[in-house]
């Protein structure tokens, strides 16, 4: 059996790995943890019968405990509950299916602990790579790519030696708003930017892949996971979402990874890897889908990816500004108090008054995530 723990199993990620569990009887869950959503965590545990569950939210936790009176199921909250998930010693691997920097302290907690991560969230690694990665490595322990673009680089870089690699090809869908003048983009509403062209995704990286900021955290993802610079990591639109992404080596070849829209694919090679499972589902009819199409991104339009590459640029504590200042913004955004254009001038905003910390700690990035949410909700 191989033992995991889902942290944000209530989530479209989190969901979908509970899917691969169903279809896998090898694979057992031993903790599952969620923010607020009690009810779908009480099915889950119901049905999982984990060790462990874990409520971010207290009043949430209460009523997951009362609820779960019935069962042996150890309930915790908060981040203690969290960290306690990640630690936990029945568990080889934990799938960060959480959404945020929230993240960053259990992924640390689960790396100390040797365990192996399958990891979505990349808010913690846009954040916190310069010290996951390291940490990873004395530890031993893998990092697992579940974002489908860095799945397909890492499933390029299978058998090849990584130093011959020239470029990564990053691809983007270029979202629903593809195509648009910034004037287009002005009068956007949550409902367009949850519209996603191919991909059912959680809110906040749909919005965030309607503004390009998610490419963004993707080449930052990139370099840390693959240890490339920026100037060797291109973004290209490709509208179809067929190639996930490629890497160009030295003597030109392109190796890539194509498939249908799936985010099930992704997790079920993170979780299983370096073993390759069957998976039902659709396939790619090359005749129906004709032609595939490529364009570059449009950055002066979707400020999104052109602040990240200066926040890239600038390094230390300014990828955690970028990311912390996105993350407000797109919880204003999603709660209709800005407009869609607002997301680039409260990043720019919080970007500029910040002063870069060289190498950040785990408490200075956690110290300037609040700073820029209280300037934000001042200015
Ligand atoms: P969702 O919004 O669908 O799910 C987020 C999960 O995190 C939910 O289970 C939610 O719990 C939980 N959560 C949120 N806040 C807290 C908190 N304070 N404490 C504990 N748990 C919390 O997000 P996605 O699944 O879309 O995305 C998850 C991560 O994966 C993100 O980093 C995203 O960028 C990345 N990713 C997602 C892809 C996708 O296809 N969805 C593709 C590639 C990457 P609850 O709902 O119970 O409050």
């Amino acid at each position: 059996m191989k033992k995991i723990a889902v942290l944000g199993s209530t989530g479209s990620i989190g969901t979908q790995t509970l899917e691969i569990v169903r279809e896998n009887p090898d694979l057992e869950v031993v903790a599952l943890g969620a923010g607020r959503n009690v009810s779908l965590l009480e099915k889950q545990v119901r049905e999982f019968r984990p060790r462990l569950a874990v409520m971010g939210d207290e009043k949430a936790a209460s009523d997951l405990k009362e609820r779960l009176k019935d069962t042996d199921v150890k309930v915790l909250s908060g981040m203690d509950g969290m960290i306690a998930l990640a630690e936990d010693p029945s568990s080889k691997m934990l799938v960060t299916a959480i959404v945020g920097m929230i993240g960053i302290r259990p992924t640390i907690a689960a790396i100390r602990a040797g365990k192996d991560i399958a990891l979505a969230n990349k808010e913690t690694l846009v954040t916190a790579g310069h010290i996951i990665m390291p940490l990873a490595k004395e530890c031993g322990v893998r990092i697992l790519p579940v974002d489908s673009e860095h799945s397909a680089i890492f499933q390029s870089l299978e058998g090849q030696r990584k130093e011959r690699a020239e470029k990564i090809l990053l691809t983007a869908s270029g979202g629903p708003f593809r195509g648009m003048s910034y004037e287009d983009l002005k009068g956007k509403t949550r409902a367009d930017a949850l519209k996603h062209p191919n991909w059912d995704m959680g809110a906040k990286i749909t919005v965030d892949s309607a503004t390009l900021v998610n490419k963004g955290l993707e080449v930052m993802e990139a370099a840390w996971l693959f240890n490339m610079q920026r100037e060797k990591i291109e973004v290209v639109v490709h509208p179809q979402s067929i190639i996930h992404s490629m890497v160009q080596y030295e003597d030109g070849a392109i190796i890539a990874q194509l498939g249908v829209p799936d985010m099930k694919l992704p997790i079920q090679y993170a979780i299983f890897y370096p073993e390759r499972r069957p998976l039902r589902g659709e396939r790619v009819d090359f005749f129906a889908l004709s032609k595939l199409t490529f364009e570059k991104p449009d950055i002066e339009t979707f400020r999104g990816l052109k602040l990240a590459f200066r926040a890239m640029d600038l390094g230390g504590s300014m990828p955690t500004v970028f990311n912390a200042a996105n993350e407000y913004a797109v919880g204003e955004f999603l709660h209709d108090r800005i407009g869609f254009t607002d997301i680039y001038d409260m990043i720019e905003k919080a970007m500029d008054a910040h002063k870069v910390i060289p190498s950040p700690s785990v408490e200075e990035i956690l110290s300037a995530e609040a700073e820029v949410r209280e300037y934000l909700k001042e200015n």
